[in-house]
Order: C-alpha cells, then structure tokens, then sequence
C-alpha cells in the first residue's frame, strides 16, 4: 500500500459567494495542515446577486461555528420560511412552497396520504397549506423558533442576505484563520506540460501564484475549468429557456417584513421579491427567445414596492452544467461549474453541496481519477435533481396566456421528472425519494400547487376509520392556526432576539 502524497497549497480564484465560502470552509477543517490562498480582483467584482438560500445554509453557518445573530446583523438577513408563488399554475392562482413540514410530525410520514383518503371520501377539509405551520406564520408574517421536537419541530426556516456581506463576513472569517488574499487580475494559467495540470496563475503584474489544488471561483468566466482546461459544458436551455435576468433594489414601502421570498410569473419569465432588512431584492428573470429587454425592464420597474434604489444590473446566462466540475486538478465551484436559475434558490446551495463532497473526496496529490470521478457523479447528480424540480414549475402549468407558457407546458421533459410526476399523481408517492436534495414536502408543495393532484391514495391507508381522521384534522387546523396566530413578527423576533443591524 502507497501512503498519499498530501496537498500542501490549495489556491482558490476568485472572491465572490463561492471563493469566500470554500476558503471558510476549508479554513476551518483543513488549515492547519496546509496553505490557503485566494487571489481576486476587484477591478472585475463579483456577479452582485444571490440572496435567497434553502433551509441546508444553517449546518454550513453551523460547521462554521457562525454566531447566528452576529451573521444575520452583518449580512442585513432576514429568516426565509418560504416561496410564495404567484400566477404559476394560472393568472391568479397563488401557493405556498414552505420549508416546514405538513403536519404535526417532523417528517411528513402519512400526511398526505390520511388527507387523500379524507378527500377521496368527498369531506372537505381545507388545503394541505392549512396543516403547515410554516406556510400560516409565512401568510401572517410571523417567524418562530424551531425545535427539535414538538409541534415547532414541524418549522423550517433559510435565510435572505446580502450576498456582497456574506462574502465580505466570510473573508474576514477565512483571513482571522490564515487565508491569505491576494488583490490582482488573473492574466494567465501556466500548465504542466506533461500532465495538464493547471501549475500556476500569473497576475497582470507578474506576480505567479502555484498551487497543488486549484479552486475555480471565478463566475461565468470559469478561468480555469473553462478557459484553460477547456470542459465542456451541458446546455439545458431547452428545458429552462430563460437566459436573462435584470436585477433591482429597492426600498421597503412599510414597516413588516414578509419571511418568504415572492415569485410571480410574468409573460417572458419571473420576477422575484426578496426582503432583506434595509431594502428589497428584486429581479426578473426571463427568456430572450420570448420576451425583449426593453419589455422585461418595463415589467421589471412597473413591480416594486418602494422607490428603486439603484438602476437594474443586466446579466445573462446559459443555463447548464460543466460536464465536469472537477478536472485534473481544479475544482470549479458557483457560476464557474454552471448555472440553474435561481427559481428555488439553489446555487449558493450547490456551493456548498460542492464544498461538502470536495471534503469526503479530498485528492492527494496523484489526483486519483475514480476520487474524481466519484465526486463528479454525485455533484451531477445534485444538478440533475434540482434541474427537474425547476423544470416542473414551468412545465406542470395551465397558462397558455403567453409564447414561453406554451413552450414549457408542451415541451418534452427529462424521463426522471416525467416518472416523479406519474408517480405522485397515481397515489402521491414520490420516487426516488432518497436521492432527493428537496425533501417530500417541497415536492408536494409544488406539485399540488402546480395542479399536479393524486388521483388517488395509498391502499393501506383506505383500512384507517374516517370519523378518527376528520377529528384529527380539525384538531390539527385549530392547533396550528393558533400557535401561528401567537408568534411574534418578523420584525419583533428579529429585534427580540438582536438579530437588526442598528443602520
Ligand atoms: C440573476 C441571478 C440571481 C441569483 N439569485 C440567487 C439566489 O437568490 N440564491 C442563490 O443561492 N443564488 C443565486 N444566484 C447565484 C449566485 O449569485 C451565485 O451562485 C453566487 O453569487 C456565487 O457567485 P460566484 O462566486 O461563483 O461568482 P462571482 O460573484 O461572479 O465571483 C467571481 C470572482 O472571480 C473573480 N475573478 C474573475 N475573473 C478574474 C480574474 N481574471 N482575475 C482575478 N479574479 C477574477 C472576481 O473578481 C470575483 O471575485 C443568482 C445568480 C443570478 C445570475
């Protein structure tokens, strides 16, 4: 048996989300044993957007040994319970996507299925978003504490931030543990001749910076993984065709602050509402194939709340994935591995997802191609996952109101979505569910809020006596409609607990 040749540098290009992320995170498991650069330019800047995440961001906060209340204040974050969709499934329609669970339990278990077999009896009891506790706090604009049991186990919460804070937090983090940040332009990639492995980065100014591992940060330019070592790329714009998004802040118009972000779906594409403390996000994200620039800015500025607070940041994108996201020896990670629009919020997530397995598949410096490739198909894995759950909001529609509508609604989609759906409609089930990064409530959440409904239920169910289920039910609903009525806003709780940042 060989003994490893372990890493002794990694240098990590770029400084946006992902750079400071992965030097945080490497910081803090890896850097007493190594070295850690990060170069970045601030003549280039960053991309300027992401500021919704999904429920996983806390164990990264957590890994991190981030104070809560600290990170919300330095961020200007607000808690996330939520997406609220608007005009979807049709104009008008309107459901919630919590990150709680349904239900009284911390897992959904039977949930669905004792609602269905209430249902199928012809007894109506309400929507499923009436046993969320989450979704009726979200509604109300409350927020709450989640517990590791009881009822306020059922709650789950994200965050909104301020993406530009969360890097600049991180990085004095990163730089407290050693990193060392490196202000320059990248001008040039110097590579082994033999093995292609990247060896160096040269700066404008001449400066060289070696390295055993290199990290790819560096946004939609993809440096190293795309520029240098020339991997392809995975266009799924046929299933996701927007390609444009127009992004604009804007202030509050009143005092709540709602605990969910908004989506509404516009004729080209989407627009999304995110408020973080001290203004509103606000965006739309659309496809150049099906709406114009000049109507999307249009659109875009006839729906905000407040007054505009700077004027749109215009950015375009190919939605996909690297066919390989680690490479040799660079590892690319954020806009640099590969775009899915940010409809559920999932690329910081895919940030930190891509972290996680670097760490369980840490190379040594032979840079083992079946460690490579193992890390490869559990990332793609990721992507496909989460590319399907995007495609089905746009494809499980009724509107035919507009040409993107039509498209998406009549498209071919990819087989593993179309059996998820045939799945869940035959009795609610879901497949291959332990594969899933979105839990069952997610998927249920929008599959029944894009009119996806089980025609019928699990058989073993039909053997549970209805009279007992009804009762539950309505046990339930007053139960939760009163704990959601009792918390406190989000401002309050926000204030309570010295998570507002005093400016
Ligand atoms: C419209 C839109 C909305 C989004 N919304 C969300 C959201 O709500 N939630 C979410 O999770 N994600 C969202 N994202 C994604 C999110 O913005 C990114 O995943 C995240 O910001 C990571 O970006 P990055 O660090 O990969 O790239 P960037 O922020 O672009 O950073 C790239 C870095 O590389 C450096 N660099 C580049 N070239 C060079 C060079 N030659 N020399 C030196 N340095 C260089 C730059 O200076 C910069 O530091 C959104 C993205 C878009 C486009």
């Amino acid at each position: 048996m060989q003994s490893p040749d372990p890493i002794r540098s990694i240098v990590i290009v770029g400084g946006g989300t992902a750079g400071w992320m992965a030097a945080a995170a490497f910081a803090r498991n890896l850097g007493r044993h190594l070295s850690i650069t990060l170069v970045e330019s601030e003549d280039i800047g960053t991309v300027g957007v992401g500021e919704a995440t999904i429920p996983p961001i806390k164990l990264f906060n957590a890994m991190l040994g981030l104070d809560e209340a600290e990170f919300m204040r330095e961020t200007r974050a607000t808690y996330k319970l939520g997406i609220r969709f608007h005009d979807w499934l049709n104009l008008g329609h309107e459901y919630f996507h919590p990150f709680g669970v349904y239900g009284l339990k911390p897992e959904l278990g039977h949930f669905l299925q004792f609602w269905l077999r209430v249902q199928a009896q012809g007894h109506d009891i309400g929507p499923v978003s009436d046993y969320s506790l989450c979704t009726l706090a979200a509604l109300q604009g409350k927020m709450g504490r989640q517990t590791d049991d009881g009822v306020m186990a059922t709650f789950g919460s994200a965050y909104h931030f301020d993406a530009g804070l969360y890097a600049r937090y991180l990085r004095r983090y990163s730089e407290r543990l050693g990193v060392i940040r490196i202000e320059g332009l990248i001008a040039d990639v110097e590579q082994h001749p033999e093995t292609g492995n990247v060896k160096s980065v040269r700066l404008k100014d001449g400066r060289e910076i070696e390295g055993d591992l290199f990290i790819d940060c560096s946004g939609f330019r993809g440096l190293l993984i795309k520029q240098a070592l020339k991997t392809g790329y995975d266009d799924w714009s046929h299933w996701l065709p927007c390609d444009r998004a127009m992004a604009m802040p804007c202030a509050h118009a009143g005092a709540d602050i709602n605990p969910y972000t908004s989506s509404t779906a516009r004729e080209g594409g989407w627009q999304w509402h995110i408020p973080l403390q001290h203004r509103v996000g606000n965006g739309y994200v659309y496809s150049s194939r099906f709406t114009d620039d000049d109507s999307a800015e249009t659109t875009l500025r006839a729906n905000v709340e407040g007054e505009a607070l700077a004027e749109p940041n215009r950015l375009r994108f190919v939605t996909g994935r690297r066919k390989k996201f680690w490479n040799r020896n660079v590892v690319a990670l954020g806009l640099a591995s590969g775009f899915i629009e940010p409809l559920e919020s999932t690329s910081i997530h895919l940030i930190q997802s891509g972290i996680n397995k670097l760490l369980l598949h840490f190379p040594d410096r032979s840079f083992a191609p079946a460690n490579i490739e193992a890390y490869n198909r559990r990332q793609h894995l990721d992507y496909e996952r989460i590319r399907d759950f995007i495609i089905l909001h746009y494809h499980a529609t009724a509107r035919d109101d507009s040409a993107l509508w039509r498209y998406t609604r009549t498209m071919e989609i990819p087989d593993t979505l179309a059996h998820k759906i045939e799945v869940f409609r035959e009795r609610g089930a879901f497949a291959n569910a332990a594969e899933e990064m979105f839990t069952p409530t997610s998927w249920m959440a929008v599959l029944m809020g894009q009119g996806v409904i089980p025609q019928s239920h699990d058989p073993l169910v039909a053997y549970e006596d209805i009279a007992t289920l009804r009762t539950g039910f309505a046990r339930m609903k007053d139960h939760l409609t009163r704990l959601a009525a009792d918390l406190p806003s989000q401002r309050d709780y926000l204030r309570q607990n010295g998570m507002l940042a005093m400016s």
